[in-house]
């Protein structure tokens, strides 16, 4: 099994964690959000200031691997953590993986260094019993770096423990044009995936993208991202960074979608989206993945001849005619 972890969750919510199998060259998540057996809940920034909070978590993390292991007899192969799996070294501005991904134009946080971190914690401890509002916490986004180190550690004895960044993954996908929180973003980039997992591509297969872990879509879409990423062997990713150091951000290597008229390729516009809560009809365009339909195939010809941004032809009937072809 490969398995995927988007760490910063928000507090009292389920670890967003996918759990994903092998099948014929496609990656199949587990459908897990029903178990009885569930991961563990977030901890919050305030607890999450605590090394012995977030090693008690991360045991919690790796039962919950077993455990599914075990019923499922299978083995745990690989775990994307979509999080730092090291501080920063102290003598570095910035880490060599982050270095690089400024390079490519791929924004990051900094990851603090441990000195940094000794610092933040004070901080943080401090703030606190100065009874200041929570929401005003120092240092508040690289937090849950904290939990990503302790995760590695821990879950490094069930698997191999892999760095990965979703955001860059769809970047190397050529769909991070929207923030991922807009409506149907998550959708839209799981189905640029899908391109190169297998999955989700059949109406039942969509229908089951909402039980793959508990937590909103986004959070589902970059924990499948992260599995994906674990699922791949070294040959097939690209690292930004030093694997030999273990400062290393891994990415698929793959082209990014194709997108023939990239000449007269228009930003995406959010209102051609109309309604979010995914349900088995609803399927992002397989050409663009840019626009919903809210009943595929319904209204497929409409959008194929005149909007669809994926198709190489430029006449309505050739570009229906394209898309029936690759696509229906
Ligand atoms: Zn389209």
């Amino acid at each position: 099994m490969f398995i995927g972890i988007d760490v910063a969750c928000a507090k009292g919510k389920h670890l967003p964690l996918v759990i994903c199998r092998q099948e014929k060259g496609r990656l199949l998540p587990i459908p897990l959000a029903n178990h009885q057996i569930k991961p563990p809940k977030g901890l919050g920034n305030v607890l999450t200031l605590h090394d012995e909070v977030n090693m008690a978590f991360s045991n919690d993390v790796a039962n919950y691997i077993e455990t599914i292991c075990d019923e499922f007899h299978l083995n745990p192969i690989r775990i994307g953590i979509d999080s730092p799996l090291h501080p920063r070294d102290n003598l570095l501005k910035r880490r060599v993986a982050e270095q690089a991904l400024d390079k490519a134009g791929i924004s990051c946080y900094t990851t603090p260094s441990s000195d940094d971190f000794e610092k933040i914690k004070a901080k943080g401890i401090a703030h606190l019993e100065a009874n200041k509002p929570i929401q005003n916490l120092p240092h508040a986004h690289q937090i849950f770096m904290l939990l990503g180190f302790a995760l590695n550690e821990r879950l490094s004895k069930v698997a191999e423990c892999i760095e990965v960044y979703p955001h860059a993954t769809v970047k190397q996908l050529g769909v991070a044009n929207i923030h991922k929180t807009k409506k149907n973003q998550a959708e839209c980039q799981l189905s640029a995936m899908s391109h190169c997992t297998g999955w989700p591509k059949a109406e039942s297969d969509w229908a089951q993208v909402d039980k793959i872990c508990l937590g909103p879509m986004h959070d589902k879409v970059d924990a499948y991202s992260a599995a994906w990423v674990a699922s791949l062997p070294e040959q097939d990713r690209i690292c930004f960074g030093d694997a030999q150091k273990g400062d290393a951000i891994w990415i698929p290597n793959v082209e990014p979608i194709r997108r023939p008229a990239a000449h007269i390729r228009t930003t995406f516009q959010p209102k051609t989206i109309e309604q979010a809560s995914a349900t088995s009809h609803q399927r992002p365009c397989p050409a663009c993945h840019q626009h919903l339909f809210k009943r595929w195939p319904f209204g497929w010809d409409a959008h194929a001849a005149h909007k669809c941004k994926g198709l190489k032809e430029a006449e309505p009937e050739a570009r229906k005619t394209e898309f029936k072809r690759r696509f229906m």
